[in-house]
C-alpha cells in the first residue's frame, strides 16, 4: 500500500492554498465543504473565488507566496501551474511537517486527493496512488450508480439513535440489531424516503429486540418462544423469518419431520433437542414438549420450537400457544409451507384450477371412521382434497370416500417425502390408489390428493384419469397398471 486512506477532520482547521485558478478553486471547494477556514493566496482570484472571498467565505491574500503564510496551517495545496513555486510550496510545508498536496504531482505531494462518492456522512473514496487517475473516476462513476442517494439519511438515521440503543441493549445484541435495521423494514423505509415509515419500523424493531435478547446474547434476560415453521423438508423452503430466527436460537426443539438438512440452518452453538419420542412418566409427548419450551424461556433462553410444514395445520400449534400464554411466555409464531403446498409444486399438481376445483380443503387422514367429518362433502365434485397423516389408513379412507358417492375414477395422487430428494409421486384413480400405495410401499411421511387436478403430470399437463399416465422419471412416478 503506497498510501494510507484516513479521513481527516478538518472542521474549523486552517486550510492554505497557493493559487487563484480554476483548479485551485475546485480544492477551495472541497476544504469549505469539510468546514476549514480557507485562506487563498494568489495574486489575482478566478471568478468563483473572488465571490466566495467577497461574500466572506475565505481569506484571500493578494501577493506571491513565502513560507510565513503557512504559520498556523493545518494543511496546505499549492495550485498554482508553476513549477518553482509549487516547488518552494512542499519544501516549506515539508520542513514545518505540515500536509501538502501539489495539485498533479504526486512526487511533490505528501498527500493525494481520492476521487470521492459523498453520501454524507458516508464517504467513499477510491485511490489509485496517483498511477491511474481515469481508472479512479471510473470506478466513482460505478459506485455512484450503485449507493443509493439516502444512504446518507440511513446513516444519520442511525448515528442519532446510536446512544439510546447503547442503552436499551446489551452489547451481545446490538450488531445483530443493527444489522436488522440496515437490512430490514426501517432501512426500506428510510431509502425510499419514507423517514416516518422508518422511525415506525425502528420503534418496534427495538420493542423486539429487547424482548427477544436473551441472556445468552447478552440482552435482557426475558426468553422467548419462535413456533417456526420449517416447511416440508427442503431447506430452501424455509422463510427468511424462519432463518434469521434459527440464527438466533439458544435451543432448538425438533421433531421427526424436520431433516437435518434444516437443522443444519440453526446456530451452529445451538442446543439441539430431539423431543419427537415420549421420555417416559406419566405425561404425554406434548405436555413434555410445553414443559421443555417453558423451562428454556424462563432460563432466559430464546427458544426455536421448529415443526414440519406449517405449525397451525396439523402441528399442534394452538396447543402450544396456549400453554406458552398461559405461563406468560412471550412467542412468535413464523409461518412455515405446509406439506400440501410443498407436494403440490413438487409434483406439478395444482391444487385449484378453473373448471376443476374452485377450492381445496385440508383433512386428518388419521380417523377414516370418525363421523364429525362431512364425507359426503368431501366427495363432491369441483374441488380438490388433500389427506395429511393417512398413508397407513388409505383403504379404509378411500372406501368411506366411494361409499360417500366419489367416483371410481375420480383421479388420485400420493406424494411422499414431498420436496425432498427421495420425493415419489403415484397416481392414478381413487379405485386404484389404495392398492398402488400399499404396492409401492408408500410410508410417511406421504399425502393423498384426491381431486380432478391430481391427474395433471408433472408439467402441468392435465392427463386423462382412466388412462395410462405420460412416464415421469422413473425414480419420482411409479405407473398405474
Ligand atoms: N404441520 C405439518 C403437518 C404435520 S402432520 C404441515 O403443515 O405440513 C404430519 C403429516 O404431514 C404427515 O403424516 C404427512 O401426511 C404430512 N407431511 C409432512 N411433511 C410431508 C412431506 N414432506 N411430504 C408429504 N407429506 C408430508
Amino acid at each position: 500500500m503506497d498510501y494510507l486512506p484516513i479521513f481527516l477532520q478538518l472542521r474549523s482547521a486552517q486550510a492554505l492554498i497557493i493559487g487563484g485558478g480554476r483548479i485551485a478553486a475546485r480544492k477551495v471547494d472541497l476544504l469549505l465543504r469539510a468546514g476549514a477556514r480557507v485562506t487563498v493566496v494568489a495574486p489575482r482570484l478566478h471568478e468563483d473565488l473572488s465571490s466566495r472571498a467577497a461574500a466572506g467565505e475565505l481569506t484571500h491574500l493578494a501577493g506571491v507566496f513565502v513560507p510565513a503564510h503557512l504559520d498556523g496551517a493545518a494543511i496546505a495545496i499549492a495550485a498554482t501551474g508553476l513549477r518553482d513555486v509549487n516547488e518552494a510550496v512542499a519544501q516549506a510545508a515539508r520542513e514545518r511537517h505540515i500536509p501538502v498536496n501539489v495539485v498533479d504531482d504526486a512526487s511533490l505531494s505528501t498527500f493525494i486527493f481520492p476521487a470521492i462518492i459523498d453520501r454524507s456522512p458516508v464517504i467513499v473514496a477510491v485511490g489509485s496512488a496517483g498511477q491511474a487517475p481515469v481508472l479512479a473516476r471510473w470506478l466513482r462513476e460505478q459506485i455512484e450508480a450503485i449507493l443509493p442517494a439516502s444512504l446518507g439519511a440511513l446513516a444519520r438515521f442511525m448515528g442519532e439513535r446510536r446512544r439510546s440503543v447503547q442503552r436499551a441493549l446489551g452489547a451481545g445484541a446490538r450488531r445483530a440489531f443493527w444489522e436488522r435495521i440496515v437490512r430490514g423494514k426501517a432501512g426500506a423505509h428510510l431509502l425510499a424516503g419514507d423517514e416516518p415509515g422508518a422511525r415506525r419500523a425502528f420503534a418496534a424493531e427495538l420493542l423486539l429486540a429487547q424482548l427477544t435478547t436473551s441472556a445468552a446474547t447478552g440482552g435482557s434476560a426475558l426468553g422467548e418462544v419462535y413456533l417456526i415453521g420449517a416447511g416440508p423438508g427442503d431447506p430452501d423452503l424455509l422463510t427468511l423469518r424462519a432463518l434469521q430466527l434459527l440464527q438466533q436460537a439458544d435451543v432448538v426443539l425438533y421433531d421427526r419431520l424436520v431433516p437435518a438438512a434444516v437443522l443444519e440452518r440453526a446456530r451452529r452453538e445451538a442446543r439441539r433437542i430431539f423431543v419427537g419420542k415420549n421420555h417416559g412418566g406419566e405425561h404425554t409427548l406434548q405436555e413434555q414438549i410445553h414443559g421443555l419450551m417453558i423451562r428454556y424461556a424462563r432460563e432466559g433462553l430464546k427458544v426455536a420450537r421448529l415443526k414440519g410444514g406449517d405449525p397451525f395445520i396439523f402441528g399442534r400449534g394452538g396447543e402450544e400457544v396456549e400453554a406458552l400464554a398461559r405461563a406468560g411466555i412471550p412467542y412468535l409464531v413464523v409461518p412455515g409451507i405446509t406439506a400440501a403446498l410443498g407436494a403440490a409444486a413438487g409434483a406439478g399438481i395444482p391444487l385449484t384450477q378453473r373448471g376443476r376445483a374452485q377450492s381445496v380443503t385440508f383433512v386428518t387422514g388419521h380417523i377414516p371412521q370418525d363421523d364429525s367429518l362431512d364425507w359426503r362433502t368431501l366427495a363432491r365434485v369441483g374441488q380438490t382434497v388433500v389427506f395429511y397423516m393417512g398413508v397407513g389408513k388409505l383403504g379404509p379412507l378411500v372406501a368411506r370416500l366411494r361409499a360417500a358417492g366419489a367416483a371410481d375414477t375420480l383421479p388420485a395422487a400420493l406424494v411422499e417425502r414431498a420436496t425432498l430428494p427421495e420425493q415419489r409421486v403415484l397416481r392414478g384413480t381413487l379405485a386404484q390408489i389404495a392398492e398402488l400405495g400399499g404396492r409401492a410401499g408408500i410410508s410417511p411421511p406421504a399425502l393423498l390428493i384426491v381431486g380432478e387436478v391430481a391427474a395433471a403430470s408433472a408439467a402441468g399437463e392435465p392427463a386423462q384419469s382412466a388412462a395410462p399416465l405420460p412416464a415421469e422419471t422413473a425414480a419420482d412416478l411409479i405407473q398405474p397398471i
